[in-house]
């Protein structure tokens, strides 16, 4: 894949021809793909096959796949994206977002990104589900709908909130656009966010989706939880 800016999403610094991350990043973030994760929820929280939590309860979801561990360099990108209106990493995320969905063989009909409330778009300026979604809909040559679900108006933000807190949270936030059903009918929808913590709102927009007709859904977010 072409990196236009020709710098590396996370460290700026310049990218090798024929690459888009840096090689310093590159390694990096490769060390996080070796270390195995959860078959369901893709998350390293040390059981395995399955982490205690999808052992307890699967989520709704068929699997999540997070790119990289929200953590250093990464980290310092993605806030920097949402909080330092780095609004141009967005490409650079979806390329790495695409290159790790291609070692998986799914084959999604849908693209969907998580919605961001009205408080923190106007923090924001962007959806940044919804800014990297966009190419990531050019690269995977699938369609892309931000319009299957809505966060309600006066919806608290998850990362206030501890674990027990975002479950509930996350159960109240997102509501359905029903008109929209019918572009659901099964297909399998690609459900795209920045970042996977307790996975709450992944569960809940799931779970939405699949009770307006989706056949299946996948889970991709550009970061995941940290190594414990
Ligand atoms: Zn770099
Ligand atoms: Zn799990």
């Amino acid at each position: 894949m072409k990196n236009p800016f020709r710098v590396c999403p996370f460290c700026e610094h310049p990218a090798p021809k024929g690459d888009f991350l840096c090689s310093k990043c590159r390694t990096l973030i490769q060390e996080y793909r070796k270390t195995p994760k959860c078959v369901i929820c893709g998350q390293d929280k040390g059981k395995l096959p399955l982490c205690e939590e999808c052992d307890k309860k699967l989520p709704p979801f068929r699997l999540a796949i997070s790119c990289y561990y929200y953590d250093g360099v990464m980290k310092d990108a993605l806030l920097a994206y949402k909080l330092g209106h780095q609004f141009y990493k967005a490409k650079g995320f979806a390329m790495l977002m695409a290159e790790t969905l291609k070692t998986y063989h799914i084959t999604p009909d849908v693209i969907a990104p998580v919605p961001t409330g009205v408080k923190s778009f106007a923090k924001m300026g962007y959806n940044p589900a919804l800014e990297m979604a966009i190419p990531l809909k050019k690269i995977l040559k699938i369609p892309l709908s931000g319009g299957f679900l809505r966060k309600k108006l006066f919806a608290v933000r998850q990362s206030a909130l501890n674990g027990k807190e975002r479950v509930a949270n996350a159960k109240k936030s997102f509501t359905t656009l029903p008109h929209r059903k019918k572009k659901l009918q099964g297909k399998t929808v690609l459900l795209v966010d920045d970042v996977y913590t307790t996975g709450s709102n992944a569960k809940e927009c799931s779970k939405l989706l699949l009770g307006m007709g989706a056949k299946d859904v996948y889970v991709l977010t550009l970061l995941g939880n940290a190594k414990r």
